[in-house]
């Protein structure tokens, strides 16, 4: 059996190698290394493949929030609704700007952003919403997208872990999650599900004018040469890592169906386990991507399961061990943890098991036969 990785880069690259070693080459040879010809037509590539009229390429996903929030020009103490349940950059954004984050509750089943209590935690001074697509699956943007609009709110969407993802709303009309709200970031890491060789990110949105300021915001505040009309920062993706992911992005539909294939297995070999609750699909076929594959696990040891795992050679990851309201950097006495419910429970159970587009039947039958063995002991 091959050696099991939780995400297995190097597999990915034998089977694209010579693609992305010419366009690498080409980039090298061409000198071209920032903002070249390879980070424009992978931009227009990527417009083109989510449906979203402008794609503002960035450093890496977490600028890509940052920077989204500074073109929408939120002020200082303006609260922004976020997640309990996400990784930490989501809020280190917000708090960052000097905006105020509020994190909510998520819901058991899909991990996303609980409608009821982000509709609670709304106030005067509330003005953004940022919806996560954790793990792959949407969150419920009928919901969030209508809350936006009775309260006059933005929608930031983060889509770090949902590139790819279809959302089908209640009347039908199909749109891929970043082209849903005012603007979405997206993250090119790795491990990510379209991702390059290094760091990367993009900002995403259907608006002109929002798109025409944030194109300032990344290079300096400049509209025009050396005018610095804002205050901006400097974030580029790199032509090379563009030229990666010109190679990988004709792929994305074919990974990300690799991943449903192995999600799909994982939750088959698990069926009937009492103390194990695989991801549930809410919505379409094509609303998950599967960053991850994450379980729930009841009256078990989670951790001792992860060690075990390990021990085994099985790589696995806590996505996440804490809450974010729990977090030193993040503490705040607005939060009453009884109010968490679902995000304290959630870091106690989840797991996630490798999740990539090269796992084979044999690990997929190795891991399974282990969790069980695990569980049932
Ligand atoms: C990865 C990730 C980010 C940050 O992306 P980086 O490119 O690592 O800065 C933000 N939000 C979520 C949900 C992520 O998974």
């Amino acid at each position: 059996m091959k050696k099991i990785q939780m995400v297995d880069l190097k597999g990915q690259y034998e089977s694209i190698k010579d693609t992305v070693n010419r366009s690498m080459a080409e980039v090298i040879g061409s000198t071209a290394f920032i903002n070249g010809p390879e980070v424009h037509a992978f931009q227009k590539e990527l417009e083109e493949y989510l449906g979203v009229k402008h794609v503002i390429p960035c450093a890496n996903g977490t600028d890509a929030l940052q920077i989204a929030m500074m073109g929408l020009g939120l002020e200082p103490g303006d609260e922004v609704i976020t997640a309990d349940f996400t990784f930490a950059a989501t809020a280190e954004v917000i708090a960052l700007l000097k905006l105020s984050p509020v994190l909510v509750d998520v819901e058991p089943d899909t991990f996303n952003i609980d409608p009821e209590a982000l509709r609670k935690a709304i106030t005067p001074r509330t003005k953004a919403i940022v919806p996560v697509h954790l793990f792959g699956q949407c969150a419920n943007m009928d919901a969030i997208m209508q809350i936006a609009r009775e309260h006059g709110l933005y929608v930031i969407e983060d889509n770090a872990q949902g590139i790819g993802a279809t959302y089908t709303f209640k009347d039908g009309t199909k749109v891929k999650t970043g082209a849903i709200g005012d603007v979405s970031a997206t993250s090119f890491f790795p491990s990510k599900n379209l991702g390059c060789y290094g760091d990367g990110g993009a900002i995403f949105t259907n608006n002109d004018d929002l798109a025409h300021i944030i194109r300032g915001v990344v290079n300096h505040g400049m509209y025009k040469r050396y005018h610095h009309d804002v205050v901006g920062v400097n974030s580029r993706l790199d032509s090379i890592q563009a030229a990666v992911l010109r190679a990988k992005l004709p792929l994305l539909d074919t990974y990300n169906q690799k991943r449903k294939e192995a999600a799909a297995k994982y939750t088959k070999a698990f069926e009937g386990e009492e103390k194990i609750v695989t991801p549930v699909l809410v919505g379409e076929e094509d609303s998950h991507v599967y960053h991850q594959y994450t379980l729930k696990v009841k009256d078990t040891d989670r951790d001792a399961l992860g060690r075990f795992l390990n021990e085994n050679e099985i790589p696995c990851g806590i996505y996440y061990p804490i809450p974010l309201h729990r977090q030193k950097a993040y503490v705040d006495e607005r939060y009453k943890d009884e109010e968490f419910g679902v995000t304290n429970q959630l870091c106690e159970e989840v797991i996630s098991l490798p999740m990539h587009t090269e796992l084979d039947d044999e690990q997929i039958e190795y891991i399974t036969s282990k969790v069980k063995e695990f569980i049932n002991q």
